[in-house]
């Protein structure tokens, strides 16, 4: 079975640059990509030995006036390998839409970086039967112009809105079956079979299961990787 990989998104946490470093230590493990709030990158990068270093967003942009944004070439500068691209906050709470998704994913990629591409339905859209046309939507939109020669610098997240900080995941069975479907979808638009990792509600008893499913290569999580004792659980099963 292949290696499995876990990407810890401290999304706006924590609130000082002193918890940020020793959440890095904490978290400093092969297979590991640390993802902070862009203000940290550069001091969590020199505290990181063996685990990756994520950015949670970028701009589409190389440079010039766009106040507040982040550009892939700066985070580049920072020892960044892997970019978060349509997060289910970027999408619902900052109202990012597709076109905007896949113009970061493109900057990214060009930038010579891994995209991690998030999609996930909403609990409207579970309920509706619309979960596999949301994401063939997301999928599709977001990697139509990426082409095969950049394809291998891919990777998905599935992520159920309705899973993510509720307590509440989707069954390791239910979301293997979900994560086939994303495969068969990207192996459409990139002529290959990307990582595809499951996030929503992951925590240090749970991760276990999903990586019991052949078919999840690894795991998105958000509140879990703040908590030390989560962490060192979470590190113990890669
Ligand atoms: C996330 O932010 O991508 C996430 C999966 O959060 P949580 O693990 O808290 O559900």
């Amino acid at each position: 079975m292949a290696k499995k990989t876990v990407m810890f998104n401290w999304k706006m946490n924590p609130p000082t640059i002193r918890e940020a470093e020793d959440l890095a230590r904490a978290s400093d493990h092969q297979g590991v990509v640390v993802i902070p709030p862009s203000l940290f990158l550069k001091p969590v990068a020199d505290r990181l030995t063996r685990a990756k270093l994520g950015a949670q967003d970028a701009f589409y942009a190389e440079k010039g006036a766009f106040t507040g944004e982040v550009s892939v070439q700066e985070l580049k500068d920072l020892c960044v390998e892997y970019v978060l691209a349509g997060h289910s906050e970027r999408r619902h709470t900052f109202g990012e839409g597709d076109a905007l998704i896949a113009k970061k994913t493109k900057a990214i990629l060009d930038a010579g970086l891994t995209a991690v591409l998030c999609v996930g339905e909403t609990e409207q859209e579970k309920r509706a039967g619309r979960t596999r046309e949301v994401l063939k939507r997301q999928i599709e939109s977001a990697l139509s112009s990426v082409g095969g020669n950049r394809s291998d610098q891919v990777i998905l997240a599935y992520e159920p809105v309705w899973a993510i900080g509720t307590g509440n995941p989707e069954t390791p069975e239910d979301a293997a079956e979900t994560i086939e479907y994303v495969k068969s979808v990207a192996l459409g638009a990139i002529r290959r079979v990307p990582r595809v990792l499951y996030g929503g509600s992951v925590d240090g008893e749970n991760i276990g299961s999903f990586f019991a499913q052949d078919e999840i290569d690894g795991a998105l999580v958000g509140g879990a990787s703040l908590k030390p004792d989560e962490i060192s659980k979470m590190i113990s099963v890669l």
